[in-house]
């Protein structure tokens, strides 16, 4: 990518403001440049360029100092928090955010465990690159049972987009033809292990009604021409991922969007730019532009144009929307239905069961397979029997006990040698991944006095499960630890656990779509109902949290909501 393609100050007007680089930001600004539209993309980290930033990739655990941990006073010091995501290590890191310089609150007797990744790319460059569509019951569940307000969209509206994104993006997994999961544009599937392959068939003999599938994932495992052409090659099962990838092997912003943005030349991007608020037209109700602090000289720069795409992520695109107040916004722009903040959702994976596998001892995995298997929601009919509302879908896989998790080993000398040599049994484990319902009493909020370090009100979030969640992780357990013993594992056990939301980094909902204006931020197409040139995208528009990962649906909404916007554009509506 040339270097001139990032800017500072700008005096130009562009067609497009896109706040946010990360999945939803780097989607939204592919689109607008293929369409031919002067794009500007601010983002508030720093710059990331593919290849060269990954300076954590390939280096094994003994070429770190502390075998991936990270260094206790550097945790202490600035990532008291990040260092409970499971992906936290000394190759990973510096794609964290500084919780130093990162502060936010939580109402009393609540918890919420904010992930950040404040650099070019976002989280793209972090996540685990689950990718499932979301399916028509999912769209319908709200009207269902009452909780949330109805999606504005159904199944068929979203569709072709999920083709879109999937053909681009590239996604692995197989055409499994189920009601609650749709198929895709798929890449061939990761192959199962041998334990795998025969639980997957006893339990489609015991539980025909849940079939185990293998999971569906953003890596290339047969690149098709488009993506060679990008320079992006096949996936070489390193599961080094989230240290960034050289051979662009998985989705994210700078293998895969920014690229195809950045070939069309209508793209810019200021980086290093912390979007403080939006700049609001109250005489033609139109947003101008975006407020912007330095992200390191704290100075002050405004950047123009005819529509801003918000595509922070949820909590901070909320934030931005929150701090962004007017006279006819007294509460937040766009925010004339008042429900701004509320309804926030995360995944429920407080439950899990495990058992031993007997044989296959002989067996080793050739390389390490970046994802593992996937046991969709099967509660998704509301008539499902069950005390709880919604459903869970369950994901694991088997591992041979000791041997995958070399590099996590303690020890030294000869003893560490043995372990690493050692290979235990086969086991197999699941974990529930859980729909928390959209409920107005979970919000997040701008704090009235505390601020950060560009002066922006910190977030407060009072935000926790609900009964219907921990019954649902009781249920889960159960039935896991039934499912594994009716096929005949051995010392099989199951927990639930108490964790509060955040962990999931599944974020979403608080500026939710919906059709009535009065109950809703946004309208079908992501825009705002208040304002016609402001359109967010990102998990805060989501209605539902569903069970399936967030990612790919949100590529899908953003990259619909690009081309209604520019047709509006081209049409002079907008
Ligand atoms: C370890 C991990 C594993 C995950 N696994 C999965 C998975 O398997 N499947 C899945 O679907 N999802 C997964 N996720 C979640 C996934 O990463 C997010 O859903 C996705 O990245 C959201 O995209 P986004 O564009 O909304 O936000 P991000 O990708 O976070 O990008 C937001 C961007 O906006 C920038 N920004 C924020 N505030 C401002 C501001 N004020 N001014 C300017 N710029 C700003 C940020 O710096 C960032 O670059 C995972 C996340 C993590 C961390």
């Amino acid at each position: 990518m040339t270097e001139n393609i990032y800017i500072n100050k700008s005096e130009e007007v562009y067609d497009a403001i896109v706040i946010g680089s990360g999945i939803s930001g780097g989607w939204a600004a592919k689109e607008f440049c293929e369409r031919g539209l002067k794009t500007l993309m601010i983002e508030r980290g720093r710059v990331v360029e593919h290849r060269k930033d990954y300076t954590g990739e390939n280096k094994t655990p003994w070429e770190q100092p502390f075998r991936t941990k990270v260094d206790n006073l550097l945790v202490e010091q600035q990532y008291s928090i990040q260092k409970q995501c499971y992906a936290f290590t000394d190759a990973t890191k510096h794609f964290f955010g500084n919780d130093r310089d990162l502060p936010y609150t939580t109402a009393k007797n609540t918890n919420f465990t904010w992930i950040r990744a404040n650099q070019l790319g976002g989280k793209s460059l972090l996540w685990h690159r689950q990718s499932y569509r979301l399916g028509e019951f999912d769209f319908q569940a709200n009207k269902s049972d009452g909780y949330g307000n109805d999606w504005p969209i159904r199944y068929k509206d979203i569709d072709k987009w999920y083709s879109h994104v999937e053909t681009h993006a590239g996604i692995s997994g197989a055409l499994d033809n189920l009601e609650n999961l749709p198929n895709g544009e798929f890449l061939p599937p990761f192959e199962m292990n041998s334990p795998e392959k025969s639980i997957k068939k006893k339990l489609a003999e015991l539980y025909p009604q849940r079939p185990l599938v293998m999971g569906r994932t953003a890596h290339l495992t047969k690149p098709t021409e488009m993506h060679l052409s990008q320079g992006r090659v096949q996936c070489q099962t390193r599961n080094e991922c989230q240290a960034g990838c050289s051979y662009g092997a998985y989705f994210s912003t700078q293998s895969s969007t920014l690229p195809a943005a950045a070939e069309t030349n209508n793209l810019h991007i200021a980086p290093n730019s912390v979007v403080h608020s939006l700049i609001y037209d109250e005489v033609s109700n139109r947003i101008k532009g975006v407020r912007v602090i330095d992200n390191d000289d704290l100075s002050e720069r405004e950047y123009f144009a005819k529509v801003v795409f918000v595509c922070a992520s949820t909590i901070s695109t909320t934030q931005i929307l929150m701090n962004s107040i007017s006279k006819k916004f007294p509460n937040g722009i766009a925010n004339s239905s008042g429900v701004l903040g509320h309804y926030l959702m995360d995944h429920n994976y407080n439950a899990n069961a495990s058992g031993d596998i007997e044989g296959y001892e002989d067996e080793y995995e050739k390389g390490r397979r970046p994802t593992g298997m996937m046991m969709p929601n099967f509660y998704y009919k509301p008539d499902s029997k069950r005390n709880f509302l919604r459903g869970y879908a369950l994901a694991g896989g088997a591992y041979r006990e000791g041997w995958q998790s070399t590099q996590h080993q303690d020890g030294l000398g000869v003893d560490y040698k043995k372990k690493l040599k050692e290979a235990g049994k086969w086991r197999f484990g699941l974990y529930a991944q859980g729909e928390m319902l959209p409920r107005f009493e979970n919000l997040m909020s701008l704090h009235p006095t505390l601020k950060d370090k560009w002066g922006i009100p910190q977030v407060e979030f009072d935000c926790r499960f609900s009964e219907n969640e921990t019954d649902m992780m009781i249920d889960a357990a159960e039935q896991a630890e039934k499912m594994l013993k009716a096929i005949g594992l051995q010392n099989v056990t199951s927990s639930v656990s108490h964790g509060t939301p955040g962990l999931a980094i599944h974020e979403v909902g608080t500026a939710r779509m919906g059709i009535d204006p009065k109950t809703s931020i946004l309208n079908a197409y992501n825009q705002s109902h208040d304002i016609p040139n402001l359109f967010v995208t990102d998990g805060s528009s989501f209605c539902s949290s569903a069970v399936q990962n967030p990612s790919l649906t949100i590529m899908a909404l953003t990259v619909r909501a690009v081309d209604y916007c520019v047709k509006e554009m081209n049409a002079k509506r907008l």
